[in-house]
């Protein structure tokens, strides 16, 4: 059955692969993690893409789950539910297949406006070996082509928050539409970013002259961008390893490039765009200039909160090592440890290349010996899930919620003063209080 869009539970999951060495040391550990699993993505791709419906087939855990990322957010035509894998099913008694059948065919008769679904994964799925590719297949053929039918893992014991996007798009990326052998060489944008900066990046990279420039996703099923061995990408966001491979696999070139949070990150990100694209450098410097002082502007104006303030990030979104950089190089906080759930050191690398040398960076976690270091090193704000942070609230320390960091919009010039802002609010907030 499909239930409403429901809530709430932290999982802790093990395991994580270990990249190549870095330059400088890494701590890594692979104990137990406090982080959200994987589906949580359906947050953000289902208001990206507005004619997808995300199919959780999962348990009502899974339901609760998104229920509670949701909030109250109530919709009239929700664009995720969960067909629940009842007890029967785990046991073996049913066929779980024939179930998703029904499932999917009463919700595609009820809903004409759906183009592009979704099977997403979950733990329960796992368990009981639910082949949900050959299901994506089977249903896209019984469905095609009104409705194009594919499959992602966002099980706790396979992903965790932020790689739900990077699974996503990572299916999808298959089913877009070749480029043709003589197009011109065009841009692409990989990562969902909010239809905000979106805008603002494709007038930006219009005035430096590329007008040939699309975004995966699109916000449309039958918008996707075509690939080639023409394009050349750049990621929006630094959590997207399996994308990245997949786009590569139809031909296209990455641009290396720092992430685009902040005024340095965001110039350096479209620089590459710029260099790769033959943009005189003048053009580019007089286009952004007026964006990037509004950003420079907008970022001193939380300095004083900020410089020299000290900084533990535990590791959640994949966001911190870009965040770090821009905290530390944009408004003077000290870094105290910089953990990531991974370490994905290519796509990195021009964040980290800018990062102080004595930086302490952690990969994985093993929670409690994080705790004890967090608590020995005593930092002004820490950044967390939402399991750590009310103990540590309740401890006397300062903390941002991570996830945060991903349903606010903080990329691109415009951004780069909210970002700072989710900072030094708390700080200001707690200095009240102990006033
Ligand atoms: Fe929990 Fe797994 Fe469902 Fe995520 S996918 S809500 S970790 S049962």
């Amino acid at each position: 059955m499909i239930a409403a869009p429901h809530n709430a539970s932290l999982r802790a999951a093990q395991g994580c692969s270990a990249p190549a060495a870095l330059a400088r040391p890494v701590l890594r550990e692979r104990g137990q993690r406090e982080v959200f699993c994987g589906l949580t993505g359906i947050m953000w791709l289902h208001r990206k893409i507005q004619d997808a419906f995300f199919l959780i087939i999962g348990s009502r855990t899974c339901a609760h789950l998104m229920q509670s990322a949701a909030g109250v957010m109530i919709f009239a035509e929700p664009r995720f539910g969960t067909a629940i894998i009842e007890e029967k099913d785990l046991a073996g008694l049913a066929d779980a297949n024939e179930e998703l059948d029904r499932v999917v065919t009463r919700l595609l008769e009820r809903r004409p406006d759906i183009k592009l679904l979704f099977l997403v994964g979950s733990c329960p799925s796992e368990v009981i070996k639910l082949d949900l590719s050959r299901a994506a297949t089977r249903l896209s053929s019984q469905f095609s082509p009104a409705v194009r039918v594919l499959n992602y893992s966002g099980s706790g014991i396979e992903t965790t928050f932020t790689q739900g996007e990077d699974a996503c798009l990572a299916a999808l990326v298959p089913s877009l539409p070749s480029q043709a052998k003589d197009a011109p060489a065009s841009l692409l944008i990989v990562g969902v970013l909010a239809d905000a900066v979106e805008d603002q990046f494709r007038r930006l990279f219009e005035a430096i002259g590329i007008a040939d420039v699309a975004f995966l996703p699109a916000r449309r099923a039958g918008d996707m961008p075509a690939i080639g061995s023409k394009t050349r990408y750049l990621l929006a966001q630094p959590f997207l390893n399996d994308t990245a491979r997949a786009v590569e696999a139809r031909g296209a070139i990455r641009l290396p490039a720092p992430f685009p949070l902040g005024a340095e990150g965001t110039e350096g990100w479209l620089q590459a765009a710029a260099t790769a694209f033959g943009v005189p450098q003048q053009k580019f410097e007089a286009v952004i200039a007026p964006a990037k002082a509004r950003a420079e502007r907008a970022v001193n104006h939380h300095r004083d909160a900020l410089a020299g303030r000290r900084i533990f990030f535990f590791p959640d979104s994949q966001l911190e090592i870009p965040i770090a950089r821009f905290l530390n190089r944009e408004l003077g906080m000290r870094l105290i440890e910089v953990g990531t759930p991974y370490l994905q050191q290519e796509h990195l690398a021009a964040d980290l290349a800018l990062l102080p040398a004595d930086t302490v960076l952690s990969e994985g976690q093993d929670v409690d010996r994080q705790l004890d270091r967090c608590r020995d090193a005593a930092p002004d704000i820490v950044v967390c899930g939402l399991g750590l942070a009310n103990p540590l609230e309740a401890e006397g320390i300062t903390t941002k919620w991570a996830i945060e960091l991903v349903f606010t919009p903080i990329q691109g010039f415009e951004q780069a003063g909210d970002l700072a802002e989710l900072f030094a609010r708390p700080l200001v907030r707690r200095a009240r209080l102990e006033v």
